[in-house]
């Protein structure tokens, strides 16, 4: 591209001083390669899961390893990981495969499965320290072999490190493949009560104790000192420590010696700090995004945790998932691998146990051509450059959240070069963005371009030269259904470019037609014994009507909890968001968001909209008449969003992205005296109040993770208060203001609710589950409820509600924290569908990028959300599609639990309705 030819140059690619994994993205395959092709799966003792070279024609084996790996080499593999056969099965390497990967440019990894350790230990080390289970027994089986304590080092000394030893003494060998995919009693044991790890926490304690409590009490003696996480914390400690004393022995040998961990991230995260060295990362084989909860996107599947510890991630997929002729999304094949390596990870993994055809090949061929091809143009950025924490920020142009989440970005800097990477993970809808640059420095000039297509955006008269200020209003950009865009910038010093090669022409910043402002008002002090109880968002027709490009007909409406008659307060295009009632039940705030801006109004409910009793054989709400009291307290381009009333109600704190990037403002209830609170390069949201007003709560995204802040009311003392493992989402203030409920990532398979102590700094664990959302406090601060999620299984989301301060959650067989305890605990819930009957491999979950995401989901994974006391506290309202006919409504369900949630049915919605209850 004749523009920038000068940056271009000034950063052109030097990969060879990087090592192996920087140079390009990770093509990673494994399998059981004896499977490849039909004849060598021909097992002359007719067992088929005893493969191997030496129950076949060793001559023959050699030359189908031969062919299988010049293939792999054509497609472009890095990795080659050897199949270890069977158990006991020898060295972890094969010489002559590791010389034929070599010879084809691969990289060869041998292979251990923590499905034989069992057995192992059992025959090498008959005296093994046993382990000890929170119920005082062993783990494992008679059978297999029971456990051995996991910090018993000369057993894992015995079946994993001398072996690996031995391969990297060999010199043919980079790394292994450590697969910790949990085989129930044949895995490894998890937190032990034995004497050993039991008296080293007692001494790191400095307590004493005259005899050592029975086995079957040490857990439940822990539980009551409130050990038990401290007890945890000692355990991952000296397991990191085991494993990085192992580490360190292999690196002796060979420096950049590799370990990889498949599922180990999931079943024992405590190891990967021990393997991993920044001068040879950890490799976690990530086969999260297959199976895991829908409360993220696949896209951003451990991620930011990889990132933050530096790992290498590579995601990947089954051979039988990828191939198997089922329908599970809407794009082929080597497109998924690509989405993995280029959007997602830092590669792609394959596993493969079926014969590989002509197709299989060619779809890794492809998939290796398009990584190339992006690689060609913008592989400096992805795999030198800096994470470029926030320097753009993009706004959807419908305003809908849905949409909102389908959007995933990345930035990377290189020097003085800035790369925009940003992906419509949506299957089936096309999306318009507001990308905006916010954090240029003043008076900087540059060139935008879009480096795959090696196009210029320009301006009028086809003027390239952009200023750091036009570039903080933004350009306009659409993205088809599940499509990519790379936006670059770089530096120039010319005052004016003519572009004269190819252009893209885009709306600067453009906003569409403005918001109508209404009419203020006097809201009704008269009082009404009929006034309806709830606010709901109800979308209330999609479609396109013809004049541009609106899609969602959208409304809020009011309507008494026994489901009888209905107010409806506004209709408009677009979406209307966040209904809030004032303190004093007079008014309702609401965001009216469309064509990139979100703009906070509010209304009188009193003396808007229509009244209208809900029929459902003509289920149609008369027009609105005219001269609906509302006001729009935003007035401005940009996007306003959740206003949130202050206690006493004279003030509305929000968020907007108003002055580049997203942060939290305050303004009066009348819209004046509108200001900025904070000011940082995170991405601000969730503001709440403290029940005295004095203090705001709020998340913040910084790139690598997001973290749960409080800023005072007048903008001073910001500080954070939760920093936990990963992110922190939905703050919820304690009624007495002591204590802040929350939502955080506590293992990189589960979520936890948290309550900080704001006086202590102490933070607690509640619950854990494989989801958690949307944490509201009972008016009495005694309880919480919100919405869960279950882990693989089909069964379980709804509606939970516990004790904060009684419940406390007790551990499983694998010495993770359970869900819920009782069935008391459980609001609400319902089941996941299957959305066709063809039989799918394993009945998981198949999650968001299957159900959100794909065009064929294979089940549907229930949805709950907007979780909200009465003010009496005697019922919970939420909004959940679990209904058959697959519509959203809004539940009332009795918060001592064990009544049936009744459906209000005039709130039928083709999205989740927000609700707020009249105080
Ligand atoms: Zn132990």
């Amino acid at each position: 591209m004749f523009l920038c030819t000068a940056a271009n140059a000034e950063g052109e690619r030097n990969t060879s001083d990087q090592p192996w994994w920087k140079q390009k993205k990770i093509r990673y395959f494994w399998g059981q390669w004896n499977r490849y092709q039909s004849e060598i799966n021909q097992d002359p003792r007719g067992e088929p899961h005893v493969h191997g070279p030496d129950v076949l024609n060793p001559a023959k084996y050699l030359k189908e390893t031969e062919t299988l790996i010049k293939n792999l080499g054509d497609v472009g593999a890095t990795v080659f990981v050897r199949y270890r056969p069977g158990y006991l099965a020898g060295p972890m390497y094969e010489e002559n495969q590791a010389r034929m990967a070599r010879e084809h440019g691969m990289r060869y990894f041998g292979i251990i499965y923590l499905h034989t350790f069992a057995a192992e230990a059992k025959l090498f080390c008959p005296d093994r320290r046993i382990s000890v289970d929170s119920e005082g027994k062993p783990y494992g089986h008679e059978v297999y072999g029971l456990l051995p304590c996991p910090l018993y080092e000369p057993a894992y000394r015995k079946w994993l490190f001398e072996p690996t030893l031995d391969a990297a003494r060999s010199g043919l060998v980079d790394g292994l493949q450590m697969e910790w995919e949990p085989y129930g009693v044949r895995s490894e044991a998890r937190l032990c009560f034995c004497d050993d790890c039991f008296q080293t926490f007692l001494s790191g304690q400095g307590e004493t104790l005259e005899d050592l409590p029975p086995k079957d009490q040490r857990h439940g003696w822990l539980e009551q000192g409130d050990h038990l996480e401290g007890f945890n914390d000692l355990f991952a400690e000296r397991r990191a420590e085991m494993f990085r004393g192992f580490a360190e022995e292999v690196r002796a040998i060979k420096p950049d010696f590799i370990f990889a961990g498949y599922d180990m991230l999931q079943w024992a995260p405590e190891i990967a700090p021990g393997l991993h060295h920044p001068d040879a990362p950890f490799f976690h084989i990530d086969n999260r995004h297959q199976s895991e909860a829908h409360n993220r996107t696949w896209w951003q599947s451990l991620h930011t945790y990889c990132k933050k510890h530096g790992y290498i991630r590579i995601g990947g997929t089954n051979g039988h998932i990828l191939f198997g002729g089922q329908p599970y999304t809407a794009v082929s094949a080597s497109k998924i691998l690509y989405e993995l390596a280029i959007a997602a990870s830092d590669g792609y993994w394959v596993w493969l146990e079926q014969e590989l055809t002509p197709d299989t090949w060619r779809t890794f061929w492809l998939a290796n051509r398009m990584v190339q091809a992006t690689e060609q143009k913008v592989g400096d950025f992805l795999l030198q450059g800096e994470p470029d924490t926030r320097f753009a920020s993009v706004v959807e142009w419908s305003g809908d959240p849905v949409f909102d989440d389908m959007i995933v970005q990345r930035t990377y800097r290189l020097n003085d070069r800035h790369l925009l990477h940003v992906n419509n993970v949506h299957t089936d809808w096309p999306v318009r963005l507001r990308l905006r640059f916010p954090r240029l420095p003043a008076g900087s000039k540059w060139i935008v371009s879009d480096p795959i297509v090696e196009a210029t955006y320009v301006r009028e008269r086809r003027q390239a030269v952009w200023t750091a200020e036009r570039l903080a209003e933004g350009i306009v950009a659409s993205l088809p259904k599940r499509s990519e865009l790379f936006v670059e910038l770089n530096p120039t010093s010319q005052e004016e470019i003519v572009a004269s090669g190819s252009v893209l022409f885009t709306d600067e910043g453009e906003t569409m037609p403005p918001h109508p402002v209404g009419e203020p008002f006097t809201p009704s002090s008269e009082s009404d014994d009929d006034k309806p109880s709830l606010a709901v968002t109800v979308t209330e027709r999609m479609g396109y009507d013809g004049s541009d490009g609106w899609t969602i007909g959208n409304a809020i409406h009011t309507i008494g909890a026994d489901g009888g008659e209905t107010k409806r307060l506004r209709q408009v295009k677009g979406y209307l968001w966040s209904p809030s009632f004032s303190p004093d039940g007079q008014k309702i705030a609401f965001v009216h968001d469309t064509n990139g801006r979100g703009q906070i109004y509010v209304l009188d409910p009193d003396h808007a909209g229509s009244r209208w009793t809900y029929n459902s054989s003509s289920a149609v709400a008369p027009t609105l008449p005219d001269g609906s009291r509302w006001v729009n307290l935003s007035n401005n381009d940009y996007c306003d969003r959740n206003p949130v009333w202050s206690p006493d109600g004279k003030r509305i704190a929000f968020v907007s992205d108003r002055d580049g990037d997203w942060n939290v403002y305050v303004m009066d209830a009348d819209g004046g005296n509108q200001r900025r609170l904070t000011d940082d390069p995170g991405q601000d949201s969730q503001p709440v109040w403290s029940s005295n007003g004095k203090r705001i709560a709020f998340c913040r995204d910084m790139g690598d993770d997001v973290d749960l802040l409080v800023i005072n009311a007048d903008g001073t003392d910001e500080k954070v208060v939760v920093r936990y493992l990963d992110d922190v989402w939905d703050p919820a203030w304690s009624p007495d203001g002591g204590r802040i409920a929350c939502i955080g990532v506590d293992s990189p398979n589960e979520n936890a609710l948290l309550v900080v102590d704001l006086a202590t700094g102490k933070v607690k664990k509640v619950l854990r589950m494989a989801s958690l959302r949307g944490p509201a406090w009972s008016a009495d601060g005694k309880h919480v409820a919100g919405v869960h999620g279950g882990g693989q299984k089909p069964d379980d989301t709804g509606v939970f509600l516990v004790d904060v301060d009684s419940y406390a959650p007790g551990f499983n067989v694998w010495g993770l924290v359970g869900g819920l305890k009782e069935e008391k605990n459980r609001l609400a819930s319902a089941p996941s569908v299957r959305s066709y009957s063809a039989d799918p491999p394993r009945d998981w979950t198949r999650a968001s990028w299957y159900s959100k995401g794909g065009g064929s989901p294979r089940w549907v994974v229930k949805t709950f959300s907007s979780v909200k006391w009465s003010p009496d506290g005697k019922q919970v309202a939420f909004s959940s599609d679990m209904s058959e006919d697959g519509y959203f409504y809004v539940y009332l369900a009795p918060a001592a639990g064990g009544g049936k949630p009744k459906r209000l049915d005039a709130t039928r919605s083709a999205w989740p309705n927000q609700i707020d209850w009249r105080p």
